[in-house]
């Protein structure tokens, strides 16, 4: 399991890599997630301004 990101809503800010304590995130043209380092602790969902993440 890991956060669900939806690539339709993404706009690639970045604000998400920022918020992620473990270093799970990183953005191309969208999110992605390395899902063997998400915790789920949620952080990035209360960061992204798209409400493109969710757990
Ligand atoms: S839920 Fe937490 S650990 Fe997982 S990607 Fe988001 S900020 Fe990182
Ligand atoms: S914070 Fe949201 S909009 Fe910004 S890169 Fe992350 S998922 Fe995309």
């Amino acid at each position: 399991m890991a956060v669900n990101i939806d690539t339709d809503m993404c706009v690639g800010c970045g604000a998400c890599v920022d918020a992620c304590p473990v270093g799970a995130l990183s953005v191309e043209d969208h999110a992605e997630v390395n899902e063997d380092e998400c915790v789920e602790c949620g952080a990035c969902v209360d960061a992204c301004p798209c409400e493109a993440l969710s757990l």
